[in-house]
């Protein structure tokens, strides 16, 4: 079988890229940090499972049989990373007074529109923390002798009873990263608490009996029980966000290291997975993106104002996932724009191939692939299968890949059948729905939009007319009429588009 360019991956463990070597031959096991669901996400956060998305689809176009799970924090996420505050799920609840498992289901469902709309493929399994607790118990219990200590408060473990705590994060010192939490008793400033016990009088709407009193698991608990559970130790790649850097996943590390038995992270899968990734933060100008600051930037906001959703998904891509990316409206239009200009030659390319009584073009078995793609494309279009392969292999270079899906878009002699392939599989990477995508689809109407299209296309017709009769004040009056809703009248528009809401 060809595989194409061996696939390198940046491994944030290492802090180098490294070729992806499978744990097991074939297969590909992915576990992405997933969402807190006490509030919706903002897009910033989909960022972070657009890549995942990404380096999924990679790893199934380089042939290799993927895994992936997705996790629902329900449960144990305090509001500050380094253990301290309240239970995120606690506090909304009692902010809306509902009960959690209401709030959690409620931004659960929220989560998955914004999964389905950006086309992020569903994992193999989305676990949810609270169906673990009695794998997390049992955990808990095999690591508790060596590496964990009771306080008042919890059970707390003794980051110094791993070797090379803390090097995903490059933590120069116990003081480093902000992760300084004063608890009483505590050994070092990092320790963290793998249980937390329910103060003495207080009850908790989540809580379960453990050997250390009535309580609930930690975070950083919950992704090693799941992550070793469903994929087992070592598996290959661990996402999250760059933040998970910091604290996250070096204190999963350190359980994983503890459970596992192993020693040194010079061997990189002692850390409980191969490669560790990371996507860089979507920022806003005024810094960081936050659910409480300014404008919420949801995706449904998003789609409120008139922006497919898909143009955040090209947005991100334009980007590699290793750089911030700044969000801002004008850099979204720009993405529509793009994702217009692609749907437009995959219209064109499909009416093509029909009008010439082709047969449909079908995936084939096993999915589209580097490999089949290199045996049954022509000699012409191969050469862009291989710089788009080359592209994706070099730690998922998407930006320099859509543009090999455009230069493929822009051939027009090629054979129908052979040009829907190749892009049907650039697609199955990049994910934007070309196959199917339609230009209608994509115009999305703003929420508050003050006319409807049968109004635009009446005043369209009254202009032509105007046009037609040389009465341009008639025709510029119709313009104006229409800028005044919202609507701008486009001539001689390069995408053939007859009007856009402003
Ligand atoms: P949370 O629900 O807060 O646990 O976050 C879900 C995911 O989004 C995690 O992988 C975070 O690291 C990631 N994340 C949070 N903020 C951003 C952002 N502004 N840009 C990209 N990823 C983010
Ligand atoms: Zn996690």
């Amino acid at each position: 079988m060809i595989e194409g360019k061996p696939l390198t991956l940046f491994n944030s463990l290492t802090r180098s890229a490294e070729h992806f070597e499978p744990v097991h031959p074939g297969e590909a096991r992915v576990y992405s940090c997933g969402p807190t669901v006490y509030n919706y996400p903002h897009i910033g956060n989909m960022r972070a499972y657009v890549f995942a998305d990404v380096l999924g689809r990679a790893l199934s176009f380089k042939g290799f049989r993927l895994t992936h799970v997705i996790n629902i924090t329900d449960v144990g996420h305090l509001t500050d990373d380094a253990d301290a505050g309240e239970d995120k799920l606690e506090k909304a609840a009692a902010a809306q007074s509902q009960s959690i498992w209401d709030i959690a289901k409620h931004y659960t469902e929220a989560y998955w529109a914004d999964i389905r709309a950006l086309n992020i493929r569903q994992p193999a399994e989305w676990s949810v923390a609270t169906d673990y607790i009695e794998p997390m118990l049992e955990f808990a219990k095999a690591i508790a002798p060596e590496h964990c200590y009771e306080l008042d408060s919890g059970l707390y473990f003794d980051v110094s009873t791993v070797a090379d705590y803390g090097r995903l994060a490059r933590a120069v010192t116990d003081e480093g990263e902000g992760r300084i939490e004063e608890v009483e008793g505590k050994r070092h400033p990092a320790d963290f608490a793998i249980w937390r016990k329910t103060p003495a009088g207080e009850t908790r709407q989540m809580e379960w009996d453990s050997p250390w009193g009535r309580g609930a698991p930690g975070w950083h608990l919950e992704c090693s029980v799941m992550s070793g559970k469903l994929l087992g130790f070592p598996f290959d790649i661990h996402t999250g966000g760059i933040d998970h850097r910091e604290i996250h996943h070096p204190n999963e590390i350190a359980q994983n290291q503890a459970f596992c038995h192993t020693g040194s992270l010079d061997e990189a899968d002692h850390s409980g997975a191969k490669l560790w990734m990371h996507n860089n933060f979507l920022v806003e100008r005024s810094g960081k993106m936050s659910k409480s600051s300014g404008e919420f930037l949801r995706l449904q906001l998003l789609i409120d104002k008139g922006y497919h959703p898909l143009a955040y998904r090209m947005m991100c891509l334009q980007a590699h996932y290793r750089s911030e990316l700044e969000f801002s409206w004008d850099g979204l239009g720009a993405a529509l724009t793009r994702l217009k200009r692609l749907v437009m030659a995959a219209e064109a390319a499909r009416a093509r191939h029909a009008q010439g009584g082709h047969e449909p073009v079908v995936e084939p078995e096993g999915g589209w692939n580097f490999a089949w793609l290199h045996d049954h494309l022509g000699g012409t279009l191969r050469p862009l299968v291989i710089r788009f392969d080359d592209a994706i292999s070099d730690d998922l270079n998407t930006a320099v890949a859509l543009t090999v899906l455009e230069d493929l878009l822009s051939l027009k002699k090629m054979p129908s059948g052979e040009v829907l392939a190749a892009m049907a599989a650039m697609d199955a990477v990049l994910g934007l729905g070309l196959a199917s995508l339609t230009r209608a689809e994509l115009r999305l109407r703003p929420k508050d939009a003050q006319v409807s299209e049968a109004e635009i296309d009446a005043a369209l017709v009254r202009r032509k007319e105007a046009r037609a009769a040389r009465d341009f004040a008639t025709s510029d009056a119709i313009r104006d009429e229409m800028a005044a809703k919202g609507v701008d009248m486009m001539d001689g528009d390069p995408l053939g588009w007859e009007w856009r809401l402003g």
